[in-house]
């Protein structure tokens, strides 16, 4: 199975990324699912920060995990608000358009 990760630029000035690879290595949390079956990562990518939206650049990334055979993309931690834990726009958008290219969402990792 392959797994792409997409994570929160905003996230990710405090993170290692190391929860999520535990998770996906150790098939634990949200990457339990996936029990014997053999999973590999083809992507752990953040989107480019607030205000940017689905620019050029983003695209391309999204477009890469695509072109990797990606499978299932599993969103970290992508709340616009932390308190509200409302999805950030942004991510719901990007979320769409890999759906919309045959990759299957899923909302968090660990
Ligand atoms: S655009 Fe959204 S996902 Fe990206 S850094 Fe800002 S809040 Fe996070």
């Amino acid at each position: 199975m392959k797994i792409a990760i997409l994570n929160c630029l905003k996230a990710n000035e405090v993170c290692a990324g190391a929860a999520c690879l535990t998770a996906f290595n150790g098939k634990s949390r949200n990457f339990e699912r996936y029990g014997d079956t053999p999973t590999e990562l083809t992507a752990f990518a953040r989107c480019n920060g607030c205000g940017a939206g689905i620019d050029g650049g983003f695209k391309e990334k999204l477009d890469r995990i695509i072109d990797e055979g990606t499978e299932v993309c599993h969103l970290g931690v992508c709340t616009k608000d932390f308190r509200t834990k409302e999805e950030c726009p942004t991510i719901t958008a990007a979320a769409d358009y890999l759906s919309e290219h045959g990759v299957q969402i899923v909302r968090g990792t660990h």
